[in-house]
């Protein structure tokens, strides 16, 4: 099998998924579907098998992902996840694609910024655990971002995460 995609590359919008699918030549282009307000997102499939996957941006058509653009980058949340097909899982966090699983060797995180870790601290109290994509909506971060510093946080001893029904909240320590 040939590598994948690593980062997704962008081709523009359209009105109607035909006219925004022509965009697409390679894995990991995207382009999205605009009619008056966002409709989707559509991705070459990034693992080079050929599909076309389609992101709904849509509260109002059903689950819809949470596209960002920062600094011309695009982010999306949660991650996603093919359950028939070619099965591809990956999250796309400011233009990189970054494999769960198959192909997570030589994923490549976008960079990192410590200037956050404060940002986050202030965000959260040793009483109540809170979920890393509710902290980032607080703080208006990416959720990417937030949960990578959190983890960093909860290996220098500074957080704890929740188990069980809590894992992906957290809370400072020492509460
Ligand atoms: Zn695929």
């Amino acid at each position: 099998m040939t590598s994948p995609a690593r980062k997704i590359r962008w081709r523009g919008t359209g009105e109607y998924r035909d006219d925004t699918e022509a965009l697409l030549e390679h894995p990991g282009d995207t382009a999205a579907v605009i009619r008056t307000r966002p409709r989707s997102l559509l991705i070459r499939c990034p693992d080079g098998c050929g599909d076309t996957l389609v992101v709904n941006l849509d509260p109002r058509a059903g689950k819809a992902w949470s596209l960002t653009v920062r600094d011309e980058r695009c982010t999306l949340y949660p991650s996603i996840w093919r359950e028939d097909g070619c099965r591809s899982h990956f999250i796309v966090w400011r233009d990189h694609i970054v494999w769960c699983g198959r192909f997570e060797y030589g994923n490549e995180e976008p960079s990192y910024d410590g200037r956050l870790e404060a940002k986050v601290i202030a965000a959260l109290d040793e009483a109540t655990y809170r979920s890393g994509s509710d902290i980032a909506i607080d703080i208006d971060e990416i959720p990417w971002d937030v949960l990578r510093v959190l983890r960093r946080l909860v290996r220098g001893g500074t957080v704890e995460e929740g188990d069980k029904g809590r894992r992906g909240h957290f809370r400072l320590a020492g509460g």
